[in-house]
């Protein structure tokens, strides 16, 4: 259907990568784009913000305390008011990778790319010792493989049996896509004779950590994904911005969005005032009209329900709400205001929701259309918990990549943003401390204050501070409720959702789609994105292809060559693994003492 204009219309809700990408590959082929998003910035669980406007999130005061007392400190009185309110936070630092090609086009188009940095190593950081944490340089890479083995993360014995159990993973022919799906990354290590649990438990970290769910629970067919892409482009394992992502990639992709529209409208409401990157939109403009589409975007309101004509079975209209402030970090407290509008949908709809969201949308009535909608019951989802910690002084010895706290409880790991963000360099160390595995400190349950204090705890025993160093007014608290992240677990393929469903006018994006990426990536996000978008566009027959980049692998013969090549060693690492258990053991219980 077509608007006034002759130009056919898409509303699109959910301001996320996912949602960001259609957008901007539908309005630069002349759609004209509606985006709802319920947050009052943009980015979902990309994105970065600032509570300059945000009152209601203050970490709550100890029993006694006055809740203001928690919101400054002696530190920020006579400067003009909390040091907290021009902090940026992410919700948890971000790795992007070399096969993100999709990716990497869209921020080479918004001309961001340089404020990437190569980053090669992870560091893995013992509890006790408080020896130098242990870089793991270019996982995959033929040439940092020895000084991996050796590096002492595990016995290289044990280090090795873990890169054969990946070397056969990927080795895997696409025809057994099947049965790995139905088996967890444990179980298939676990099949392979020569596995030793040391080996197992450096899988079990990493998947704990990347994939918010334990090796036991996760899918061998998305983690041979993850690791087939990987190791075609292993050099640098990784790359990490050099500023915070609003600054970086959304600020730079709204101007751009602005340019490409032929018109630009950014609706207020009394809770929304559209903040620095909306302005700078606009100014990028600088009056002209792009050669796109009209975009409209609606802050701080939130897609509530659908409605279906049961005559066409089209979605005909949506229901919005406006929120005071964005749900995404002032999770339960959000203040729906007024009453729900209704909004007519003209065109295409497509729901760019986290997965939760779009679950609850689904009533009776759009299953009846779109059945396979209600599978998304079947797919779980994990809660990440994030705290920025900003310390009164600059901490020695961190190191400047990703950071994992080996053993933790949490499955933790930090990043230090002082050492990475221009914006905060030369100044005291600011710490995004992440918890991957926060079943057990069920952020719904616990208050924000015990959640901090435990994970506090936690890191002291990693590295040197007191709580004074900490200015604790500006410890940040963020936790991803109500929009947790998917997670590859065994078997949930098939529940996963498609770009287009029963209903001819309903589109669906989001990193937890069925996609060749397959695992939950900021790369599975823009693919889904281009997907519903090219769906939209063969529908309407209106402007050319939308081009979708596949990432390369090695071919799965030659892999599985290799990984046979190396099975004689494995063997042998086996029996050094054995050996050197006994000899532990032995020595344990000769010098029990050590
Ligand atoms: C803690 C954490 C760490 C991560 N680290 C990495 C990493 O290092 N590398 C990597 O590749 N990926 C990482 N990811 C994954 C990556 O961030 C996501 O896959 C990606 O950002 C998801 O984008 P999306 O658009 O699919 O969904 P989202 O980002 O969830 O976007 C959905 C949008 O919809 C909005 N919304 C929600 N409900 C409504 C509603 N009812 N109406 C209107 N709008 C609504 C939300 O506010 C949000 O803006 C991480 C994810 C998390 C949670």
């Amino acid at each position: 259907m077509a608007n006034d204009g002759g130009n056919p219309s898409v509303t699109i809700a959910g301001g996320g990568v996912a949602g960001l990408t259609a957008a901007h590959r539908l309005l630069e082929r002349g759609y004209d784009v509606t985006l709802i998003e319920a947050n009052s910035f943009i980015g979902g669980k990309l994105a970065a913000h600032q509570d300059r406007d945000e009152i209601a999130n203050a970490v709550e005061a100890p029993p006694g305390a006055a809740a203001s007392s928690m919101r400054s400190c002696p530190a920020c009185e006579g400067r003009g008011g909390c040091l907290r309110q021009d902090d940026w936070h992410e919700h948890c630092y971000h790795m992007y990778l070399n096969w993100y090609h999709n990716f990497w086009q869209l921020m080479e188009e918004i001309e961001t790319l340089d404020g990437f940095v190569p980053m090669p190593a992870v560091y893995n950081m013992h509890r006790v010792a408080r020896e130098p944490a242990i870089p793991v340089v270019n996982v995959g890479s033929p040439w940092t493989t020895l000084p991996n083995l050796l590096a002492g993360l595990g016995t290289p014995a044990d280090m090795f049996l873990w890169g054969q159990t990946m070397a056969d993973l990927v080795g895997q022919p696409a025809r057994r896509d099947g049965w790995l799906e139905k088996t967890s990354i444990t179980a298939f290590m676990k099949s392979q004779p020569y596995t030793t649990d040391k080996a197992l438990a450096g899988t079990y970290r990493t998947t704990a950590q990347a994939f918010a769910s334990p090796s036991y629970l996760s899918s061998a067919r998305s983690y041979k994904a993850l690791l087939s892409y990987g190791l075609r482009l292993p050099e640098p394992s990784m790359w990490l911005l050099t500023a915070n992502t609003d600054d970086a990639i959304f600020t730079p992709w709204l101007k751009r969005l602005a340019q490409l529209a032929k018109s630009f409208e950014v609706e207020q409401h009394e809770y929304f005032q559209p903040p620095g990157a909306f302005e700078a939109a606009v100014a990028a403009r600088a009056g002209k009209c792009g050669p796109g589409g009209r975009l409209t975007i609606k802050m701080l309101t939130k897609l509530q329900a659908l409605g279906i004509d049961d005559a066409t079975g089209r979605i005909t209209h949506a229901t919005l709400a406006r929120c005071h402030s964005s749900p995404s970090v002032h999770r339960g407290r959000t203040g729906i205001t007024h009453l729900p509008e209704p909004m007519k949908i003209n065109g295409d709809l497509i729901l760019a929701l986290p997965l939760t969201q779009l679950s609850g949308l689904v009533t009776p009535r759009i299953a009846h259309r779109a059945p396979n909608l209600t599978d998304l019951r079947y797919l779980r989802c994990e809660p990440m918990i994030s705290i920025d910690l900003f310390f009164r002084k600059k901490l020695d010895g961190l190191p400047k990549g990703i950071t994992v706290l080996l053993d933790s409880p949490y499955e933790m790991s930090f990043f230090d943003n002082s050492q990475n963000w221009k914006s905060l360099e030369g100044g005291n160390t600011v710490l995004n401390v992440v918890a991957s595995n926060a079943d057990t400190l069920t952020p719904s349950a616990y208050s924000n204050r015990h959640i901090i204090d435990t994970l506090l705890h936690e890191l002291s025993r990693y590295i040197d501070f007191e709580r004074e160093d900490l200015f604790d007014c500006r410890t940040h608290l963020q936790t991803n409720l109500g929009e947790e992240l998917f997670v590859n677990q065994v078997g949930s393929w098939q529940w996963r959702p498609t770009a287009t469903c029963g209903i001819p006018n309903l589109y669906i994006a989001g990193d937890y789609c069925r996609t060749f990426v397959d695992v939950v990536t900021i790369e599975g996000a823009v693919v889904s994105g281009l997907i519903a978008a090219e769906a939209v566009r063969r529908r309407r027959g209106r402007g050319y292809p939308i081009q979708i980049l596949q990432p390369d692998q090695y071919p799965v013969l030659a892999m599985s060559a290799a990984a046979m090549a190396q099975r004689p060693f494995a063997y042998l690492a086996r029996a050094f693994s054995a050996a050197d258990d006994a000899i532990k053991s032995q020595y344990r219980q000769w010098f029990p003492n050590g």
